[in-house]
C-alpha cells in the first residue's frame, strides 16, 4: 500500500497522556510517533468518552483504531476514553463528581447547570488533555458525545471540515443527523447561544480559545450520535430521549453501535482525510 509519508503508519504503542484522579491511563493510539518532537503533517485528533456513561462513544473509536488506524495517510491520534473513571462507573462526572466538558478554561462558569469543578483546568483528566493539544496543535478535532444526533461546528473556521463530514454520507445516512454551523455574518449571535448553553466545554475552548493568539484555531466538531440510527431526527428531541436512549441501550447496545457505525466512521474518515 502507498505510504503518503514515511513517518506514518508505524503503529506504535499506546501512548499515555495523563492519569485519573484514580490513577488510570488516558490513552492515545496514534499512527505516528508520539514520543516524538515532529509532527509529520497536520494532526486530526478524535476524543470519545469525556463523558463516561456514553458508551457508544469510546467503542466506536476503539474499534476506529483496529479498523483503520494504520491505513490512515495524515497523521491521527485517538483518544478513545478521556474520562476512564467515570467509565468504570457509568457516570458522567469525574471522581470529583466534576462534568470534563464544562471544566475547561474558556467562558467557564461557576454556575453552570452541570458541575464545573472549583476552577477552570481544576481537574487532572482536562490538564491533560489541554496540554495534549497545546503539544501537538491538532488541526481539527472531532469530540464524539452521546447523543443529540448533530454535528456541531464551532467557530467559522469549523464549517468546512463539518460540511465534509455531512457531505460524506448518504442521504439515507444524514437523516438522523442535524447539521449546525455558525452563521455567516451572525457569528456573534451564535456565540451568545453557545456560551450559555455550554459553558467551559472543550469545544469553546478549542473552537474559539485557541483562536486568540496567531496560531488560529483548529476546525472543532462536536459529533453527537444518533438518538436513533434509524430513524430522522426529530425537529426537537423529546424531554426523556436521554432516559429512552439508555433504555434501548441496555437491551440491545449491539445493535445500536450496528446501526451507527458505518455513518460514523463514514464522518471520522472524511475527518481524517481518508
Ligand atoms: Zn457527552
Amino acid at each position: 500500500m502507498h505510504k503518503s509519508h514515511p513517518a506514518l503508519n508505524r503503529f506504535v504503542a499506546p501512548f499515555s497522556i495523563g492519569q485519573s484522579i484514580e490513577g488510570r491511563d488516558q490513552i492515545v493510539h496514534a499512527n505516528f510517533d508520539l514520543a516524538g518532537e515532529r509532527l509529520p503533517g497536520e494532526l486530526t485528533l478524535l476524543i470519545g468518552g469525556m463523558h463516561g456513561d456514553e458508551i457508544a462513544t469510546v467503542l466506536l473509536l476503539e474499534q476506529f483504531v483496529t479498523r483503520f488506524l494504520a491505513d490512515l495517510n495524515e497523521p491521527v491520534a485517538v483518544l478513545a476514553l478521556c474520562n476512564p473513571d467515570s467509565y468504570t462507573r457509568c457516570s458522567r462526572y469525574n471522581s470529583n463528581g466534576v462534568d470534563l466538558n464544562r471544566n475547561c478554561g474558556f467562558n467557564w462558569s461557576a454556575q453552570s447547570e452541570e458541575p464545573s469543578g472549583p476552577g477552570p483546568w481544576s481537574e487532572p483528566e482536562t490538564r491533560a488533555l489541554r496540554d495534549f493539544i497545546l503539544k501537538w496543535r491538532p488541526s481539527k478535532i472531532v469530540s464524539l458525545h452521546w447523543a443529540l444526533a448533530e454535528i456541531d461546528a464551532d467557530g467559522h473556521q469549523s464549517t468546512q471540515l463539518a460540511q465534509r463530514m455531512w457531505d460524506a454520507l448518504s442521504e439515507e445516512e444524514r437523516r438522523p443527523y442535524r447539521l449546525r454551523v455558525t452563521e455567516p455574518g451572525r457569528g456573534q449571535k451564535r456565540l451568545q447561544s453557545v456560551y450559555t448553553a455550554c459553558p467551559g466545554s472543550l469545544g469553546q475552548w478549542c473552537g474559539y480559545a485557541l483562536g486568540e493568539n496567531d496560531e488560529g484555531a483548529p476546525a472543532m466538531i462536536t459529533l453527537e450520535l444518533p438518538y436513533d440510527p434509524l430513524l430522522p431526527r426529530p425537529a426537537e428531541l423529546p424531554e426523556d430521549h436521554l432516559e429512552t436512549l439508555r433504555a434501548r441501550w441496555a437491551r440491545d447496545s449491539a445493535g445500536y453501535l450496528r446501526e451507527a457505525e458505518g455513518a460514523v466512521f463514514k464522518m471520522l474518515l472524511a475527518a481524517c482525510g481518508a
